[in-house]
């Protein structure tokens, strides 16, 4: 069976003003558009943490180059802005709540932003986006005792499937990082799969709780993402021309190409059919 990387992106808040706390690991709408756009014109297949673990459990082919869109924490932005781009596209993606983060009945008071509330994860869920565990405060897990880390778990794992109606099977760790004691008791929770931080595509071998993604940041330029979801080759195609490189210039230029390979199709399809 194939082992092909699938690059799993990472993402937190889509904002155009965030703030201090999440600037960093934030990116514009404007971006977030572009980003999806840039899939979408690469022909990649958007699929969830779910139906690619599923896929590789199964060992049934995935669609053809598959990436996933992950979002952490629960961001308001991910319903104002990511949503509307989302669906623009008909793209799956995973969003993973730090239940006692999220506005309304579990407010613990630790997020970062404006967090989303449970209506509008309700509305992404309905909209096609797997809503997975990201703990309920959000600690390093791997910093607790065996029945805080458990209580961590369970309290997510909870709250999601009396939101939701169904229970969250997969997770993602806080801060990215795990143990082998998080990730049995994660497991021992009743999530099929969890999603670390690796700055590395996602292979069937590293296991289903080590799956490794990138990180899509604010200072992610078009070229960087590009790279991220495709590896140097297209990037290196564009080399000479150092304007094509810079800022979204790239992304323009790939949808150029992917358009003038369309035109060029329906000219074909046109001169067969007058045969
Ligand atoms: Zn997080």
């Amino acid at each position: 069976m194939s082992d092909a990387p699938v690059p799993i992106l990472m993402y937190h808040s889509v904002a155009a003003v965030p703030n201090d706390a999440t600037r960093a690991l934030s990116v514009t709408p404007e971006a977030f558009a572009e980003q999806m756009a840039l899939i979408g014109d690469l022909g990649l297949t958007p699929v969830t943490t779910a139906d690619l673990a599923a896929h590789w459990r199964s060992g049934r082919p995935l669609p053809a180059r598959p990436v996933l869109v992950t979002f952490d924490d629960g961001y308001e932005g991910v319903h104002r802005h990511a949503l509307p781009v989302l669906a623009r596209h008909g793209f799956p993606a995973t969003l993973f709540v730090s239940t006692g983060w999220l506005r309304g009945a579990h407010d613990t008071g630790g997020g970062l932003d404006t967090m989303l509330d449970w209506g509008q994860v309700r509305a992404l869920a309905a909209a096609g986006v797997e809503i997975g565990g990201h703990s309920h405060t959000h600690p390093q897990l791997d910093q607790l005792g065996d029945d805080a880390l458990r209580t961590e778990l369970t309290r997510c794992t909870e709250i999601v499937a009396a939101e939701l109606g169904a229970r969250p099977v997969s997770f993602a760790y806080p801060y990215g990082y795990s143990s082998r004691r998080v990730r049995q008791a994660v497991r021992a929770a009743g999530y099929a799969q969890a999603l670390a931080v690796g700055n590395a595509l996602a292979r069937r071998r590293q296991g289903p709780y080590a799956l490794e993604r990138v990180t899509v940041r604010r200072t992610t330029g078009a070229e960087e993402f590009a790279r991220l979801l495709l590896g140097r080759a297209v990037t290196r195609a564009f080399a000479g021309d150092r304007a094509l490189t810079k800022g979204y210039a790239l992304v323009r230029r790939v949808r150029q190409v992917r358009q003038i390979r369309q035109v060029r199709q329906v000219r074909r399809k046109a001169i067969r059919s007058r045969v």
